[in-house]
């Protein structure tokens, strides 16, 4: 059993129950009535994922996972027959969606009216796995207050052939940068190559602000070490670095959600950690849908603690 029950993020959570007691032959997973369309078909081949059992272990982390993606706009990963088949980001309604899954509408940039998927519970998830949705990137910005993002994150994107250590370091810079403007940060590995750092705001910035100051911060780590960073996503540019992806810091940009299992082989998760926890990171797929249970049952205390609580803004200048 798990000695943390909720995450310190503010959207209220359900409690849940640990997928690996919640596993049965049933097609209803233990978080609800969801009957699933083929529940044995084979999401992911190594570690084999079902559809039945990616939403038993959503469901068994519904408290951890849900504050990060309830109430926000959500693109979508979807395999419909597995990853390896073709899968496809997706944003908007899809035929036959469960009612779980709900439609909101915005005024875009232009002032057409645009739709957005959200959900607002478990159900919601569990009508994302029927659609064969495997990851779910959440808006930095709530429903409540779509033009003020409450959080950036910083994904720093390897290219191949960029040793692990250094990966750590960019992250580490990144975090005593933001400490320097007054920032507090958090860290979580994607469950693919790179980490994400990850910064709450309260109050908040508008989305100009928000993508300005990642921006600058970006380019300055790399016109301090153009070998180690690059702040451009033109991909001839990234030889040999790390690529500091600030564009997730812009109105309608996403990043995976924390607890989220990755469409790729391996089924790696996006795992908030705390800072100390870096040291020892072997990879940014160092947990799995196959040892995630195993690490919460030992942790003591969400490594994400008191991010709900913390109250720090974007510096004047930068
Ligand atoms: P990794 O550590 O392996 O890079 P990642 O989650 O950071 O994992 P990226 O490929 O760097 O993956 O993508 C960063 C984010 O950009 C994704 O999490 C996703 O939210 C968004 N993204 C990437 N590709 C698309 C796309 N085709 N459509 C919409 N959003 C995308
Ligand atoms: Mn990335």
């Amino acid at each position: 059993m798990r000695n943390f029950r909720q995450t310190s993020e503010p959207v209220a959570a359900r409690p849940g129950k640990r997928a690996a007691k919640s596993v049965s032959n049933s097609t209803k997973p233990a978080s609800g009535d969801f009957a699933f369309t083929h529940p044995d078909r084979i999401l992911i081949r190594k570690p084999k994922v079902t559809k039945r059992a990616l939403a038993e272990f959503y469901s068994g982390l519904a408290d951890l996972l849900l504050p990060g993606i309830v109430g926000r706009p959500l693109s979508l990963v979807r395999c419909p027959d597995g990853v390896g088949k073709s899968c496809f980001f997706q944003k908007h309604s899809m035929q036959g969606m469960p009612a779980s899954i709900r439609v909101g509408r915005q005024a875009n940039a232009k002032g057409e009216q645009e739709e957005f998927l959200y959900v607002t519970g478990i159900e919601g998830v569990m009508g994302l796995v029927q659609m064969g949705v495997i990851e779910i990137h959440p808006w930095g910005s709530t429903l409540a207050d779509l033009e003020h993002p409450d959080r950036l994150v910083f994904d720093l994107d390897p290219d191949a052939g960029v040793e692990w250590p250094r990966v750590k370091r960019a992250a580490r810079l990144l975090r005593e940068r933001l400490q320097a403007v007054g920032l507090e940060s958090f860290l979580r590995t994607t469950g693919g190559k790179g980490l994400h750092v990850v910064v709450p705001l309260n109050p908040r910035p508008d989305w100009e602000s928000a993508k300005a100051f990642s921006h600058a911060l970006a380019r300055t780590l790399e016109e301090e070490s153009p070998k180690e960073y690059v702040s451009v996503a033109t991909m001839s540019k990234r030889k040999g670095r790390i690529f500091v992806d600030y564009l997730r810091n812009a109105r309608g940009s996403t990043a995976v959600a924390s607890y989220c299992v990755r469409a790729r082989e391996g089924a790696g998760i996006a795992t908030p950690l705390r800072w100390e926890e870096l040291s020892r990171l072997r990879s940014g797929a160092q947990y799995t849908i196959a040892n995630l249970m195993r690490r919460l049952d030992t942790l003591k205390d969400d490594p994400w603690r008191g991010l709900g609580k913390v109250r720090q803004s974007l510096p004047d200048a930068f």
